[in-house]
């Protein structure tokens, strides 16, 4: 990038002004990673301070059977096959249980497209959770489910949502995105809901009341102008309702390691490689810096690895997610060592280690506890320190 765009764009971001398509085209463009980091962490700055937020959560997934076959997935499983499973309710909760001594405060559920389980059957989950687990609050289903929802049901999603929130749900989960501009989408989503559904649907949820996250599927066959449509129909819904709370770069894996029958599900595999730390740094710093109008930016440490975790702070995340728990969907596809789970405890040591301070908060990001900043890394150097994954 030449100096003078430089110091457009630098001008543009340090007076507070919207960048355009083809500013953050541009930055995409532009190699210098230290100086994308030092204006999207201005950004981050002026908007949360040194905070970093968590939360303490369970990721469950009531069912891996879907009648889809996205190209990425290497989740879903057909009927029949040797590791398909759904969950009867009352293992669901058990499961949601486990977590109880830690003051769990969220639970995370998606699932599979099953193509035979009524609609009845969900509802009737979120009502036997919330019964359990009164204090914890339920972000559940994609906007891709809740089409599904339609499907199966015969509802509008409207009436589906308000018996959903009747059950306990607090709010959707961001899912579905992936890309919404279609030239990539045609070739690696095999569901039904796309950008005109997936708005219609975050929309509603927003109009009933809900915050909810949106998510962005990158580094696999989309380029970087993908990445800033995705972000610019984000960001004018984001004009239209105020009610996304974050949104959520998630980084593309190649099929976990830890899959039961040893089958590679990924179908885009062979012609795709996953983003590089830098690539995600980049990914983060840039959408910190497009989105004028969304409060926080998260990075799942499960995607990108802790070190990544820890270094996007400075590249305009400001949220580390939760504990997680049994993440199923993609899981340390670098063999990095990444963790299953982070517990309240390691959530504030990867924080305080990164120099900032870190705040628990609940699905709605509203603050549950705000904790002490640690003494500086070098005031600590004689204690033996945490080697993050
Ligand atoms: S991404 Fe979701 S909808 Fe697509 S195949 Fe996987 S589980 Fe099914």
């Amino acid at each position: 990038m030449d100096a003078g765009l430089k110091r457009e764009l630098e001008a543009k971001v340090y007076a507070g002004e919207r960048l355009t398509r083809e500013d953050g085209v541009a930055l995409y463009a532009c190699d210098d990673l230290a100086w994308l980091g030092r204006l999207a962490h201005h950004r981050r700055t002026e908007l949360n301070g040194d905070r970093v937020m968590f939360n303490v959560n369970r990721h469950l997934n009531l069912t891996n059977v879907c009648s889809a076959s996205c190209a990425y997935c290497s989740f879903q499983r057909k009927p029949g096959e040797k590791d398909a499973y759904t969950m009867r309710i009352d293992e669901a909760v058990a499961k949601a249980k486990e977590m109880e001594d830690e003051q769990l405060t969220e639970l995370h559920i998606v699932n599979g497209l099953h193509p035979s389980l009524p609609w009845r059957y969900y509802p009737k989950v979120l009502r036997e959770l919330k019964a359990a687990l009164p204090n914890v609050k339920l972000k559940c289903f994609t906007a891709t489910e809740v089409q599904w929802f339609e499907k199966i049901s015969g509802l509008p999603a409207s009436a589906i949502l308000d018996e959903l929130m009747d059950a306990g749900l607090e709010s959707l989960t961001g899912g579905g995105a992936e890309i919404f501009d279609w030239e990539v989408r045609q070739h690696i989503v095999d569901h039904e809901c796309h950008w005109e559904d997936w708005s219609r649907i975050h929309r509603l949820a927003h109009e009933k009341g809900m915050k909810t996250p949106a998510t962005m599927l990158y580094g696999h066959i989309e380029e970087p102008r993908h990445r800033v449509d995705h972000v610019m129909r984000l960001r004018e819904l984001q004009d239209e309702t105020g009610g996304f709370a974050v949104f959520i770069p998630l980084r593309y894996q190649h099929d976990f390691h830890d899959s039961a029958d040893g089958k590679i599900r990924n179908r885009i595999q062979d012609r795709t490689t996953m983003a590089a730390p830098a690539e995600s740094l980049k990914t983060f710093a840039v959408s910190r810096l497009m989105f004028d109008n969304v409060p926080h930016v998260k990075c799942f440490w499960v995607m990108h690895g802790l070190s990544v975790a820890q270094l996007s702070l400075n590249f305009g995340a400001d949220d580390l997610d939760g504990s997680v728990v049994e993440y199923k969907i993609t899981h340390d596809a670098d063999s990095y060592g990444t963790p299953h789970t982070m517990h309240r405890d390691d959530l504030l040591h990867l924080i305080w280690d990164a120099g900032f301070q870190p705040v628990e908060r609940d699905t709605r990001y509203q603050v549950v506890r705000e904790y002490e900043k640690a003494p500086s890394l070098a005031e600590r150097r004689s204690e033996p320190q945490k080697i993050w994954a």
